[in-house]
């Protein structure tokens, strides 16, 4: 294994005909961090990871191990483990040698890729199957043996590609917890790319919010969430409600057909009379007296909360997530309090 402190990614561009799909990504890595790549489709996720592992050359910049430069080296010397979305597991060869497949090429010991090829198959609990070919094994099964075949080699660093994007919604959450539980244990330095918010706060260290080839945030799980860098980190993040409007004297802020005034928090260079665009996440919307009337037009059933749609008299549009049972032609007041509506630049 390779250990290293940092790993560095020095305005990291890759160009696809004359569009950027990358464009001068900078990230430092520390030795045992998790890292989460998160965007929506197309952002440059993929192309950041493929790049990191060496499988698509850069168009621009550099990648650092320490004082090493890595962007030179071929995939194999890099010293990553990677796991994709599809598996890409031997179909011809058992769980037990599809573990123990780098062991081998590195050509250790027997009992030592024995060892090894065990403990790994023991930590995602794949005992029972060791002998099966993956046409035998469930979707779930089939990604932890390619995480043990990724792990069993300890890599300096592991780039996981929405590895649990082809499960059901049961095992995805499970394996998520899973994986966390494996970054942990064997202290492995893990980049995890996905398009599923709630997948990259609840497992990574720090996220990366890539949008159209460029970083816009770079943060812990809990600033992402609670301080958006911009609009589109924030729309990205679930705040359904961008409302647009201006910004006032004295901080407050009038948005536009919602009948009153209000205040916000600022996020971003904002001064007195620009357009702006507030945005609140619908749970955070109190359905609560003394606010702004509105009519529930759509209401959804989700458990132990209702998501609904509700409109004001001057017809602004919001998204509303409570524990009330709204429904279809309620009428209620509704709060949006000053902390939770962030007021960005238009
Ligand atoms: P997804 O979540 O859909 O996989 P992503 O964020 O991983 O998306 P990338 O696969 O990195 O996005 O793609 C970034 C951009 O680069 C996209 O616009 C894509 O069309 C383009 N792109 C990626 N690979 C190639 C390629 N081999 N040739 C041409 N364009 C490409």
């Amino acid at each position: 294994m390779t250990g290293f402190e940092t790993l560095r990614l020095d305005g990291v561009t890759r160009r696809f005909g004359g569009a950027d799909a990358l464009a001068g990504l900078d990230l430092e890595i520390r030795r045992g961090e998790f890292i989460a790549l998160l965007g929506p489709s197309g952002c440059g996720k993929s192309t950041a990871l493929n790049c990191l592992a060496g499988l698509l050359p850069l168009s621009g910049g550099s990648i650092w191990r320490d004082g090493t430069r890595l962007d030179t080296l071929p995939p194999e010397r890099r010293g990553f483990g990677m796991v994709f979305q599809n598996y890409a597991l031997f179909p011809h060869m058992s769980v037990r040698k599809n573990v123990s497949f780098g062991l081998r090429m590195r050509g250790l010991p027997r009992a030592e890729i024995r060892r090894r090829t065990d403990d790994a198959i023991r930590l995602v609990h794949l005992e029972e199957h060791a002998g099966k070919l993956p046409g035998q094994l469930s979707g779930g099964q089939q990604q932890r043996v390619a995480i043990a075949r990724a792990v069993v080699v300890e890599p300096s660093l592991v780039l996981m590609d929405e590895p649990l994007s082809n499960l059901d919604a049961k095992l995805r959450l499970e394996m998520r917890t899973e994986i966390r539980r494996l970054h942990q244990n064997l202290g492995l330095t893990t980049v995890y790319v996905t398009h599923d918010q709630e997948e990259a706060l609840s497992m990574a260290d720090r996220l990366v919010v890539l949008r159209a080839g460029r970083v816009q945030q770079i943060g812990s799980p809990e600033e992402v969430h609670t301080r958006p860098a911009n609009r589109h980190v924030a729309d990205f993040l679930g705040f359904r409600n961008l409302l647009p409007g201006a910004l006032l004297a004295d901080g407050e802020i009038n948005i536009n057909d919602l009948g009153v005034r209000t205040k916000g928090t600022p996020v971003g260079p904002i001064s007195d009379g620009d357009a702006i665009v507030a945005a609140i996440r619908p749970e955070d919307v109190l359905v609560r007296s003394g606010g702004v009337e509105v009519t529930v037009e759509v209401a959804a059933y989700h458990g132990r909360e209702i998501a609904a749609e509700a409109r004001t008299a001057d017809g602004l549009h919001l998204h509303l997530r409570t524990s009330q049972r709204l429904a279809p032609g309620d009428k209620v007041s509704v709060v949006l309090p000053p902390d939770r509506l962030l007021v960005f630049p238009a």
